[in-house]
Formats: structure tokens, sequence, C-alpha cells
């Protein structure tokens, strides 16, 4: 969350920095700002709202900058506001800071400070370290940002403008991304590389309290003890067709297109020359006796969906939410492995989360879509996805993409187990006869239901088993973008209290792709329609009941991997609702990408 960026070089800074928030607000817009050295002076404009607003009033200022530092915000301490925003000076106007991260410890920090007479102007954790820079007692500046790591508990990348130190940048890391980028003619700072993309050739991603000094073109990598490092760059590959829009309005209903490609790229990870399975010592899958998943919102999600597809297989998956598992009494299993999930490999309750295990000597898997990622270093087994870059803030591709992924890695166990040769290319040719038919899929009437959720103010998703996890995919998708109000239920579990809350203003959307509970779901869809919801159900079975007001008919696939069917057309429909209620798919209230935040 929140997108920091530093430039220095040969072009305007003004030009890079504000091309490289919009390239970065989908990690947080509730304001943005920046400061650039202007005459050897410190120069600030922040304001409240999205990148654009800023762009309007940079109009016509820092013409001769050349150096600089960028930021837009998801706040976590004090309301959205221009005070608020990012950049921070010190009281003296001779620090500037932006800052990714939570300042655990600001409190008393602050108290401190104030006891001793600093003014603070905003409400932010994050003031704090322009505070104490200024107030730093260390000979030098180097020192003084070294010291921040002694003082600060939390999360931080933060990129620092000493006003001393005309056209430098320092930069230090814990807990949060920061990359340096380089091009031919300057450097960047930047929280993730798709900003960089189009501008630097190579990239280097900071470790765990890295500091750098940025001295006009010469740059400095130190460790915490300010031993000098080299700086190991690697390519950076990715194009800016990649982040782009192209023809589409938003990036959301891009994305969802990209479904089809993103599944049938995974699977090509997953053919023999390069299999990432194979890397996973058979030893340790015969011997595990217990898998556990943990991620976060729709990762968490998609391992879900898997657990029931492994379950068909007699392997034994449990999910965990990372914010939970973190904290909860760790219970030791017997020959546990531990797979972790998230898209962008930051999400910070899930580094935490496989830093738990670690300590608990439990083997671990991560399943992103980032391969330089901070899970990706820490795991000891990567199982990696191929949606590309995913920009919206509500996951479509990587969804379908993680849960790819896992039924390569599901049969793969049930093979071992059972002491058959694995053989990826039936899986991989049931998923191409998926996209396929995902692509051929007429979705126009999608539209038609978005047209009339636009006015509810309720809707639930139930179905069972697998079908209960997509629906609990698709009512996560609805609300985050269309803010609604929904909830994902077990059909079975409706009369058990949440009947309660039906009645004719709402709308039921039932998932029923398992043949074996058909007819059991459809003993819910009359008691819902008896209270007088609207139903509206999908499933790939001829079924023709009054009960129903809207089938939705899915392509017919193998049934143990209908979860990557049914929930295409449901994510079109939390995108199309949005688009009806008049809200920007791309940018939920109060959310953001890359939750690099607790
Ligand atoms: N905690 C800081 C704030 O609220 C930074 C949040 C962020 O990462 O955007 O301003």
């Amino acid at each position: 969350m929140c997108g920091i960026i530093g430039y220095i070089g040969a072009k305007p800074a003004k030009q890079e920095i504000l091309q490289s928030l919009q390239l970065l607000e989908y990690r947080g817009y509730d304001s943005a700002g920046l400061c650039c050295f202007e005459n050897d002076k410190l120069k600030l404009i922040k304001k409240k709202g999205k990148v654009s607003t800023l762009i309007t009033a940079c109009e016509n200022e820092f013409v001769t900058a050349h150096c600089g530092i960028g930021h837009t915000r998801w706040a976590t301490h004090g309301d959205p506001s221009d005070k608020n925003a990012h950049p921070h000076l010190s009281e003296n106007n001779n620090v500037a800071i932006v800052h990714n991260g939570i300042i655990e410890n600001f409190e008393s920090l602050k108290g401190n400070l104030q006891k001793n007479g600093t003014r603070f102007r905003s409400e932010t954790d994050s003031e704090v370290i322009a505070q104490l820079l200024q107030k730093s007692k260390c000979e030098s500046e180097l020192k003084k940002v070294q010291e921040l790591s002694t003082l600060l508990k939390g999360s931080y990348a933060i990129a620092i403008l000493f006003k001393e130190l005309s056209n430098q940048i320092f930069a230090i890391k814990k807990n949060s991304p920061l990359i340096l980028g380089k091009a031919n003619d300057g450097l960047y700072l930047s929280s993730d590389v798709n900003a960089l993309i189009g501008k630097t050739s190579e990239y280097y991603i900071m470790q765990e309290n890295d500091i750098i000094w940025i001295d006009n073109q010469d740059v400095y990598l130190f460790d915490s003890n300010l031993r000098a490092k080299d700086i190991e760059y690697q390519p950076l590959t990715l194009t800016t067709q990649d982040i782009s829009r192209g023809t589409f309005e938003h990036y959301m209903h891009k994305e969802i297109m990209q479904v089809p490609q993103a599944i049938e790229l995974t699977m090509t990870e997953f053919e023999p020359m390069q299999n990432p399975l194979t890397r996973i010592p058979a030893e340790l899958i015969k011997s595990a006796e217990h898998f556990s998943i943990i991620g976060c919102g729709t990762a968490y999600n998609a391992g879900n969906t898997i657990s029931y597809y492994a379950r068909q297989r007699d392997i034994f998956v449990d999910c965990y939410y990372a914010s939970e598992y973190r904290y909860e009494k760790f219970l030791s299993r017997k020959n546990e492995v531990c797979i972790f999930i998230s898209q962008s490999g930051e999400t910070a309750d899930t580094i935490e989360a496989l830093k738990k295990a670690k300590e608990h000597n439990i083997p671990t898997i991560v399943v992103t879509n980032v391969a330089s990622s901070t899970l990706n270093k820490l795991a000891d087994y990567i199982l990696p996805t191929k949606a590309g870059p995913e920009i919206a803030v509500a996951s479509t591709k990587a969804y379908s993409a993680q849960i790819t992924a896992l039924y390569a890695f599901i049969d793969y166990v049930y093979c071992i187990k059972n002491g058959i040769n694995c053989r990826s290319c039936i899986l991989k040719d049931k998923l191409k006869d998926i996209c396929d038919k995902l692509k051929s899929y007429d979705l126009s009437i999608i539209d038609n239901i978005a047209n009339q959720l636009k006015n509810i103010e309720r809707v639930f998703f139930i179905g069972r088993g697998v079908d209960f996890a997509t629906s609990q995919e698709a009512s996560l998708k609805l609300k985050e973008i269309s803010n609604i109000h929904s909830e994902a239920l077990y059909a079975g579990e409706l009369k058990h209290g949440t009947l309660a809350l039906i009645d004719e203003n709402t709308v039921v959307i039932v998932i029923a792709t398992q043949k074996e509970l058909l007819e059991k779901t459809i003993n819910s869809v009359y008691e819902i329609k008896a209270r007088g919801a609207k139903v509206i159900m999908l499933t790939q079975f001829e079924v023709s009941i009054d009960a129903v007001d809207i089938l939705v008919s899915l392509p017919q696939t193998d049934q143990l991997l209908m979860a990557e069917v049914s929930i295409y057309p449901l994510q079109m429909l939390a995108y199309k609702t949005a688009l009806y209620k008049g809200l920007d798919p791309d940018k939920p209230r109060n959310l953001a990408k890359s939750v690099t935040v607790e």
C-alpha cells in the first residue's frame, strides 16, 4: 500500500515523479505529493485526492528540479487531507520524507519530541521520522538515516531529502518493499517495479535494513552497520504494454478478459521441462500428512477453493487467514507443509505468517505472481502464477491463476502419494478446454443483472461445497467494487439465521455446479423464493424451476474444475455493477492494492 517514488537524473524530476505516481496510484489514492530540490531549497506541494489533483497543482512548478521524492497515500494514521499527505517536512523545513508502512511506536517518539518543544503539523505516524532526523545528533546524514533503524518500530520504506545535501536521496527499508531502478540518465526509487517499467532496464530490490545513498549519479548501498554492499541489479523485462489499459476503460475489465490467458500461461509453468513442482522433494510430499493454506482476502478464497479439490483427492487441507494465523496459538501438527498465497508476494500479514511457520521449522511453499517478491525470497519452494501485472485493486486474473497453480500442486501431491506418474498434461488439456469456453462465453446476461443490482441493498451468494468457496470470492468482489452489502453463505445455513434478512429487497445468487448437491441446493432456492427474494442461479445443468428469476448457464466442463468457470461471470458482475452505480472499479473506496501494512 502507498506508493513511493524518488528520482534523480537528467530528466525533469516533476515529470518522472508524477508519471510514476500515476502508475503507483493503485497502491493508494487518498492524497499525493512531491518534494524536489529547486534552487537548492526543498519545495513541497501535496494535495488531498487523486494524483490528477496534484498534477494540476504542480502546473508551472518545479521547472528546474532534477531530484525529488513523491508519494501516493493510503492513510493509516490521520484522515486523508492536505496536511496529512506526504512528503512531510521537519519543523525547520530542512528534511523531507515519504514513508510507506506504520511506525508502531510513533506515539511515544512524538510525545518525547513534543516535550522538547517540537511542533507537529500532521496527525500521521510518519511525520515523526522527519522530526527525528532533524533532531539527530549524528555527525553525518548517512548516520542519521542509520540511526532511524534503532528508533523506529514497525514497518517502513522511507525516502529522504536533506536540504543541506542538494540532489541527494537517502532510503531505508524494513518490512515494506522498496526498489532501486537504474536508467542511462537517472536513478529511481519505487515501491514496486510497475512504476519503473519503460523507464529503467535494471532494478535492485532492497533487502531488509538496507540503506541507499544516491549522490547525483552515484549510488551506494549499505547494510544496517553501514558496511558497503554490492548492488546486484536484475533486468526488467516487463514492457509498457504489460501495464497499459490498452483499449479498455478500466484495468479490471482488461484483467477479467485476461483470465483465460492467465490460466494458460500459469499452466505452461508446470510443463515437464521447468516444472517448479519437481523442485519440491517427493520425500517431503510423501511424508506430508497435512497441508495448511494461508492467505488474505482473495488469496484466502483461492486456498479455500482448492481445499475442496484436495479433499476430493483425500488430501487434508485447512485454510487460515494470515492475519489470524500469525497471532494464533501455534499447534504443532505432524508432517505439516504450509502454503502461502499472495498476488504481490508483499502482503504484510502473509509475510509474518510465513515467518512464524519457518520459526517452527515447517516447510513453506508460496504461490505468488511476482517473482522478485519478499515471499518468494523467504519461502522454501515457489509455485509461480503467470497472470502478468495486476493493477486493478480487485483481484481477478490472479485468483484464477492461483487456483490453476494449486490444481497442479494438488494433482502432484495425489500422484506422489499414490505412486502414479504425474502427468500435468491431463490437467493442462482440461484447463485449455475451460479457457476456450471462457473466451467464447457470452456475458451479455450479466449486464442485465448488474443493472438490476445497482439499486439493491443486500446480496447473498450461496452454494455448497466448492460453490461456497466461489460464493465467498464473488461476494468479496461485489462488496469491494460496488459497495453493496453482500455475504456468502453455505446454502444449508440460511435457515439457521440469515433467512431473517431475506425479503423482496434482497437478491440471492445461487451457485450450483456440483451434481450430487444440486437437489439440496434447489431446496434452498424454494426456501428463499418463499420469502420473496429475487433468485439468480448459476449452473451448468439444465434447470427449469419457477423459483429462479434469472438462470445464468455456465459452460460445461469437468465438475471438479468448475470453480475456474463459475467465478468468471461473477467477476464481471461486480465490475458491471460498479459501472452502473457510477463507481470507479479500479479505485474502490478505502482500499488499495498490495497490502503492505498490517
Ligand atoms: N502510515 C502512513 C500514513 O498514514 C503511511 C501510510 C502508507 O503506507 O500510505 O500516512
